[in-house]
C-alpha cells in the first residue's frame, strides 16, 4: 500500500496522539495511602509504573532500586547496528524519566524474601516493602555459550546486537566491512524466551540488504538457524518470514541451537536433532541465551517447574501480572513470566494493568482490568521497509491502524514506525503518558 508523506503526518499525529492521551486505561481516582512501593529496575517498565503510580497515589512512598545510572532505549539498537543512529541515540539518564516524588538508589537488589517482605541490596541494605513490582529485565547468558564473552564482540567478525549500545556500534563496524569484502554470514536465535524475538530475523534482513544495495551480494551467502521448527512463534509470521527468506536467497536451518564459538578458527557449533554441526562464519550475529537475573531465580518468585522455572521467569498469572503465590508481588516487563510481552510495546499495555490493581487493592476495590498478550514487532525488512507485527496470547494478529497498516506488508510507513515514531511513543510510555 503507498501513502502519501500528508497522509503518513496525520497518522504519525494521530498514533503520538493516543500515545501521550493516556488513554490506554481510564485513570482510577487517586489513593490516600501509607503503602511502601518498592520496584526493581528502573527500566521501561519501572521508570513508566512510578511515573504512573505516583500520579494516583496520595501518600505512601515509591523507591526504586536500580544499579545503571544510564537508561537505555534498546529498540534503537538494531538501528545502531544498521549504521543509521550513532550509540548515543539509546542512551539517557535515568533519574531524569522518574517522578520527583520517587526515590532511585543505584543499588542492584541481591536478595528478595517475600515471606518477610524485604528486599536486600548487593551493599546489604534492607528494605522493607508493603507492594514489590519485579521490573529488572533480564540477563543476556552469553556465558554459556562456549568460547563466548562480550570482550570478544566487534573482533574476528563477531557482532551481537543486544549487548548494548557501544557494542550494537561495533557491530555495525564489522557489518559495514562485511557487506564491502563478503563471505559468510550466520545468524540464529537462542532456545530461551527472548526479548523482542523479531531482532535476530530483522538483521538477517539487514545485512542481506546492504550487500544488495552496494553490489556485493554475489559475494555473500548467509546462513539464519532457527532454535526450532519455525521462525516466529506466531505461524502466519514465521511463515512469510520462511517465504521472504527464500526470495532474498537466505538459507534457514531448523531445529539449531549454537551452543559454542571458536573466535580463532572462526567456527560456530550448534546442537542439531543429528548431533553437533559446525559452521564456519566471517560474520556472526551473537544472540545469547536470556533469563532472569539471579536475585529472581534464586528467589521463590519464579515458575516452580517446567523451563520457565530453569529461565527464572517470575510466575504471574498472565491477565494480571500479579504473583500467583504472593499477592502483593507483581513482574511487568521482560522479567514477567507470561506466554508472550517481551517487547517495550508490551509493557505499554501491562503498566496500566498493573497500576489499577495497585490502586484497587490500596482502596478497596477490586480491578477488572486485564493485559491480553499485547506484543509487537516492526520487523524491518530491508532498509526504508518494515511489517508492523502486532499480536495477542492466542497469536491473533491485533493491528492497531487496521486498513491503513497491514501487517504482513512490507512497508515504507511501517518502517518510519520504528524508526521515528516508536522513540517518542517509547518516551511518553516512560513519563507514564502512554
Ligand atoms: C536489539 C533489541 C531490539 C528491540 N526492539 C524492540 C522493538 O522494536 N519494539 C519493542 O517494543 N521492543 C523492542 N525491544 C525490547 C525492549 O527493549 C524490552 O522488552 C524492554 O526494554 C523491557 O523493559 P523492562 O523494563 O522489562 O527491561 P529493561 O528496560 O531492560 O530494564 C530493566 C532494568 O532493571 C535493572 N536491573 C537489572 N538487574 C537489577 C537488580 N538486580 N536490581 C535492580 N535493578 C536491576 C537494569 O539495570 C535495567 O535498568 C528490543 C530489545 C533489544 C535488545
Amino acid at each position: 500500500m503507498d501513502i502519501s508523506r500528508r497522509e503518513w503526518l496525520k497518522l504519525v499525529g494521530q498514533a503520538t496522539a493516543i500515545a501521550t492521551s493516556g488513554s490506554l486505561l481510564s485513570r482510577a481516582a487517586a489513593a490516600q495511602t501509607n503503602a511502601r512501593i518498592l520496584i526493581l529496575g528502573a527500566g521501561a517498565a519501572g521508570a513508566a509504573l512510578a511515573n504512573r503510580l505516583s500520579e494516583q497515589l496520595v501518600g505512601g512512598s515509591i523507591t526504586l532500586l536500580d544499579p545503571r545510572p544510564e537508561h537505555w532505549y534498546q529498540p534503537g539498537f538494531t538501528l545502531i547496528a544498521a549504521g543509521l543512529k550513532p550509540a548515543s541515540y539509546s542512551i539517557s539518564q535515568t533519574a531524569q524519566w522518574l517522578p520527583r516524588s520517587a526515590t532511585l538508589l543505584s543499588e542492584a537488589a541481591a536478595e528478595i524474601d517475600p515471606d518477610s517482605q524485604t528486599v536486600t541490596t548487593i551493599q546489604g541494605r534492607k528494605i522493607a516493602y508493603d507492594i514489590l513490582i519485579v521490573a529488572t529485565g533480564l540477563r543476556l547468558d552469553y556465558e554459556s555459550i562456549e568460547g563466548m564473552s562480550l570482550d570478544l564482540i566487534g573482533t574476528r567478525g563477531i557482532g551481537s546486537v543486544y549487548a548494548g549500545p557501544a557494542l550494537a556500534e561495533k557491530t555495525w563496524q564489522l557489518l559495514d566491512q562485511f557487506t564491502q569484502t563478503g563471505g559468510h554470514a550466520l545468524f540464529s536465535r537462542p532456545d530461551t524466551e527472548m526479548k523482542c524475538a523479531g531482532a535476530p530475523l530483522k538483521y538477517a534482513f539487514i545485512t542481506e540488504d546492504y550487500a544488495t544495495r552496494r553490489g556485493t551480494r554475489d559475494r555473500i551467502t548467509i546462513d539464519y538457524c532457527a532454535n526450532n521448527n519455525s521462525l516466529f512463534g506466531v505461524p502466519i509470521v514465521s511463515e512469510k518470514v520462511r517465504m521472504l527468506f527464500a526470495e532474498r536467497g537466505i538459507d534457514t536451518h531448523y531445529n539449531h541451537i549454537m551452543t559454542a564459538i571458536d573466535a580463532d578458527r572462526q567456527i560456530a557449533t550448534f546442537q542439531t536433532p543429528q548431533g553437533a554441526v559446525e559452521k564456519s562464519f566471517d560474520f556472526i550475529n551473537v544472540i545469547p541465551p536470556m533469563v532472569a537475573h539471579d536475585v529472581v531465580r534464586q528467589s521463590p518468585l519464579p515458575w516452580q517447574t517446567g523451563p520457565w522455572a530453569a529461565q527464572g521467569w517470575v510466575d504471574v498469572d498472565p491477565a494480571t501480572l500479579r504473583h500467583k503465590r504472593y499477592p502483593n508481588v507483581f513482574a511487568v516487563g521482560d522479567v514477567a513470566g507470561v506466554p508472550k510481552g517481551k517487547t517495550a510495546a508490551s509493557v505499554k499495555w501491562q503498566v496500566p494493568v498493573v497500576v489499577d490493581h495497585i490502586i484497587a487493592d490500596l482502596s478497596g476495590r477490586e480491578s477488572v482490568e486485564q493485559y491480553n498478550g499485547y506484543t509487537s514487532c516492526p520487523l524491518i525488512t530491508k532498509i526504508g521497509r518494515a511489517m508492523l507485527i502486532e499480536f495477542d496470547y492466542k497469536n491473533n494478529l491485533t493491528p492497531s491502524f487496521p486498513g491503513i497498516i497491514a501487517p504482513l506488508e512490507e512497508l515504507w510507513i511501517s518502517w518510519l514506525m520504528k524508526e521515528v515514531a516508536l522513540k517518542a511513543t517509547y518516551n511518553a510510555m516512560l513519563r507514564g503518558r502512554a
